[in-house]
């Protein structure tokens, strides 16, 4: 690759995500990396054994990304790249060692707390899910008096999608000290605005069908660590159980990685003032949004992110009066149905506005209220989001 780990930590991120991953600047090289469609290599036989031997175990589209996404989270390591982020996430959890303990957040990725649970009910590890806002729950939960002791900390934060925040700094020291390797899910976040490795974490997760593609066409996922160990067991792992991802995709989350920078500008400013805006609707019950001064993760937030994300959520209020009777779920559902530009789909991260009920998913625990709607705020005009909002919250008045 063109790019020099020497220069690239020198690059501020909004031109590392357009530096990086270029192919050597040689005479008619392209300035983009090809797409390889090929299964297997050139190198046995009288040509000797070759490093990349057979379409599982590389593939020359996947470097670039994974060379970029290594430099974006401050690795010395290029990151792996996997079929989707729940594939990372198998890969993840594959270094939990039999019996071992896993702390996991009870608002983890529903994907995520749903494969920890069938591999606690097969007795594979113990699981101990924990509200991972509250650091002394996480604490005794890492290290109990008298009790075993985790193998792995997960974190995840904001959590998706109460947006909890995490004590990331302290919660990986005290997960360190009792011999835990800590992972994060920074796939809300992405490494423009918080970077877990500096915060801490050992392993890093992208479901990378988020923001890093950006753009809603692509299933991808990626793991990165600085550690060499890890690092190779974690390839071992996809390759041997085959989640890797496809090339096409890998080429276009490279694409739409380019312009992430701006991406990212963008739908945070626009979910600040969504949010501000939101919390004074007479329809709101309630809002999540670490960026609102009031919200309980915002000092934390404001200490360990650069930005606040562009996920947000709200309760809508019951109505009752006028033209009838709504719960807060009917109400939420009667907003969502009335919206022309947000988009009525799950997901998140991508250059479209996104507005889902999220409680509709049987796996969402019950502890996510019934009248919460989750936006994944997107690169539209500000205004026009907030006017389709407003004129979709006014059809609920009674
Ligand atoms: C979507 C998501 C995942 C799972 O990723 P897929 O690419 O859908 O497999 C994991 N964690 C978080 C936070 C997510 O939003």
């Amino acid at each position: 690759m063109s790019l020099s780990a020497e220069h690239a930590a020198t690059l501020s991120p909004e031109s590392l995500v357009v530096a990086a991953g270029r192919p050597p600047r040689a005479r008619d090289e392209p300035v983009n990396p090809p797409l390889v469609l090929s299964s297997t290599y050139f190198g046995t036989g009288p040509l000797g054994d070759g490093d990349r031997g057979y379409g599982r175990y590389s593939n020359p589209t996947w470097d670039p990304f994974e060379e970029a996404l290594g430099q974006l989270e401050g690795a010395d390591l290029p990151g792996l790249l996997y079929a989707s982020g729940l594939a990372a996430v198998s890969s993840a959890l594959s270094l939990v060692p039999a019996n071992g303990v896993l702390v996991m957040p009870s608002h983890s990725y529903a994907g995520s707390v749903t494969m920890a649970s069938e591999m606690a009910a097969k007795g594979f590890l113990e699981l101990r899910t924990v509200d991972i806002a509250d650091t002394n729950a996480v604490l005794a939960a890492i290290a109990p008096a008298g009790g075993r002791a985790a193998s792995m900390l997960w974190l995840e934060s904001p959590t998706n999608p109460m947006l909890g925040i995490a004590d990331m700094r302290a919660l990986a020291d005290a997960a360190h000290e009792a011999g835990a390797i800590v992972v994060t899910d920074n796939t809300f976040s992405t490494p423009l605005v918080q970077q877990p490795l500096s915060l801490g974490s050992d392993v890093v997760l992208h479901s990378v069908t988020k923001y890093l593609s950006g753009h809603s066409d692509v299933v991808l996922g990626a793991l990165v660590t600085s550690d060499a160990d890890l690092r190779a067991a974690l390839l071992h792992h996809r390759t041997i159980h085959g989640g890797i991802a496809g090339p096409f995709e890998a080429w276009l989350a490279l694409r739409g990685l380019r312009t992430l920078a701006l991406r990212i500008e963008r739908s945070q400013a626009s979910a600040q003032t969504l949010a501000e805006r939101l919390s004074g609707h007479p329809r709101v019950a309630g809002i999540r949004f670490p960026g609102l001064a009031p919200d309980p993760g915002h000092e934390r937030a404001k200490a360990q992110m650069k930005g606040f994300g562009s996920v947000l959520c709200i309760e809508v209020a019951p109505v009752d009066g006028g033209t009838g009777r709504l719960s807060g779920a009917e109400a939420a559902d009667r907003l969502v149905r009335a919206l022309h530009l947000w988009l009525p789909a799950t997901s998140l991260g991508g250059v479209e506005s996104l507005i889902e009920r999220r409680r509709r998913h049987a796996a969402e625990p019950d502890s996510v209220p019934e009248n919460l709607v989750r936006l994944s705020v997107g690169i539209e005009n500000v205004e026009d989001l907030w006017s389709d909002l407003k004129q979709a919250l006014d059809t609920l008045d009674g």
